[in-house]
């Protein structure tokens, strides 16, 4: 099953649809509840009912009017050094436990439009995102992903000045800015990634500036699974159905680069992961 957030109405995405050319029903015309913060909270009911809807109604999407899958999120986690070859150039020994930070959900937004530059040297962070279904304390490894409702794609957007100004680094203020926690296309649930061939636990990913590729990894590289890192969060916070989760960046960041590089006036970041779709975010602001 795949959802989005389409003109401020929750939509079932017809299977099979063209991710960069969605089609879908409007849940609420359809007869289900239709809030799309609000579905988590009985995703179970709402997975059955989306089980026996028709789509003979189904009608194209605009893209330009796709929100954040989780546009109101009770807690945002981030999840640092994550992948390998991104905390070598970080210049970061691995973790051996999980570096969980938050990002305020006030900086959530949707995946196409305007992102507007904060003061600082603005870097991309593409991430596979988790958003939790069924919430709980204390979640088994083994019961994971039967936590999750379903993966979709975020930027983990970072103001690089603000998050080390000081020691120790700011990360929650650094990755909270309005705008830099981009959501979507779509969220799709790990059965319907299976079923199109594809792993939920290994996907490939990356992103684009200006249409040159920056990043590209693969989720199967992370240090930290999906359902490692709902039981390691779980043993100490109580997840809450909607919660999202952002696992952690593969290499390739401007902050890791010689010279070190930063989003300007003007560039087109283009994220993507195979399975999820693409977002297209445009730069605005002089800094
Ligand atoms: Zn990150």
């Amino acid at each position: 099953m795949r959802i989005a957030h389409h003109a401020g109405r929750l939509v079932l995405l017809e299977p099979g649809t063209d991710p960069d050319e969605p089609r879908g029903i409007d849940v609420a015309a359809a007869g289900s509840d239709a809030d799309p913060q609000t579905v988590y909270e009985h995703w179970d009911a709402f997975r059955a009912w989306a089980a026996t809807a028709s789509f003979a109604a189904a009608v194209p999407l605009d893209p330009a009017a796709l929100g954040p899958v989780v546009p109101r999120p009770p807690q945002v986690f981030g999840i640092g050094l994550n992948y390998r070859d991104h905390a070598a150039e970080s210049g970061m020994d691995l973790p051996t436990e999980p570096v969980v930070f938050t990002k305020y959900p006030t900086s959530v937004t949707g995946p196409r439009g305007d992102v507007r530059l904060s003061p600082g040297d603005v870097d991309w962070e593409v991430e596979l995102v988790a958003v939790i279904g069924r919430g709980g304390h204390g979640i088994a490894e083994a019961d994971g992903w039967d936590h999750v409702a379903g993966l979709t794609l975020g930027q983990d957007l970072s103001d690089r000045v603000t998050q080390f100004a000081a020691p120790p680094a700011q990360f929650g203020l650094g990755k909270s800015y309005p705008g830099f926690s981009p959501l979507g296309p779509a969220l799709v649930t790990a059965d319907e990634l299976r079923a199109d061939g594809l792993d939920p636990d290994d996907l490939e990913l990356g992103c684009l500036v200006n249409g040159e590729s920056v990043q590209k990894g693969r989720t199967g590289a992370m240090i930290f699974s999906v359902p490692a890192l709902v039981a390691r969060l779980s043993a100490v916070v109580t997840l809450l159905p909607g919660d999202v989760v952002f696992t952690g960046t593969p290499a390739g960041i401007g902050a890791g680069r010689t010279p070190p590089r930063f989003l300007s006036e003007g560039d087109e970041l283009t994220s993507w992961c195979t399975g999820i779709g693409q977002m297209r975010h445009r730069f605005v602001g002089s800094r």
